[in-house]
């Protein structure tokens, strides 16, 4: 079972959810850039202040920013065993960062988890509602939905073209349903 897993899919898919729940399974650390984001703009560090506006927007964050931020966490113990990516690389620029900064310790395995972009919106709106957070209104929603497609998609063929294999997953349906079928895939892997 690969133990450096990327999980990809668009904004509204589950990613995070899903990402958590697998990586306490397997006993690596869940490397959220979203999170790591966040986290800086709450409390107002250098990143943060730089980072905000873009966020909010739904526009991407510089891609060196965001390198700098995963080779740090990816340098600590707790990330030599094994990682779970999650929102980085999100496009093929960072991609290609990650393999130079990890060298033989690249992604084993990408795991894609799909939903409707209906379903991505009306969930997105919910999460607006619950959290709070900045970045789901319906302006940004549609920004992140289109970064998503032009920044990100091109890495569902970039992976398996440098010899990494992808896995696609329904996203739709109960947390716990979704999750079986990403343990379901790992175990066939
Ligand atoms: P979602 O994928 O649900 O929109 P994330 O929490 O993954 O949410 O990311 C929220 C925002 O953080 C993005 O819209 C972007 O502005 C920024 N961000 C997160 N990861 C990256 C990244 N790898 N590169 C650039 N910007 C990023």
């Amino acid at each position: 079972m690969g133990r450096r897993v990327l999980f990809l899919g668009p904004p509204g898919a589950g990613k995070g959810t899903q990402a958590t729940l697998l990586a306490r399974a397997l006993g690596v650390p869940h490397i959220s850039t979203g999170v790591m984001l966040r986290e800086a703009v709450a409390e107002g560090t250098e990143l943060g202040r730089q980072a905000g506006a873009l966020m909010a927007a739904g526009d991407l964050v510089p891609d060196e920013m965001v390198v700098a931020m995963v080779a740090e966490r990816l340098s600590r113990s707790d990330a030599a065993c094994g990682y779970l990516l999650d929102g980085f690389p999100r496009n093929v620029e960072q991609a290609d960062a990650l393999d130079r900064s990890v060298a033989g310790d690249a992604i084993e395995i990408v795991l894609l988890l799909t939903v409707a972009e209906d379903e991505l919106v009306d969930r997105l709106l919910k999460r607006a509602v619950e959290d709070g957070r900045d970045d789901d209104n319906e302006d940004t929603i549609r920004r992140r939905l289109e970064v998503y497609r032009s920044e990100t998609e091109p890495l569902i063929d970039h992976y398996p073209s440098h010899g990494v294999p992808i896995i696609t997953i329904d996203g739709l349906g109960a947390v716990e349903d979704v999750f079986a079928r990403v343990v379901m895939a790992l175990a066939h892997e």
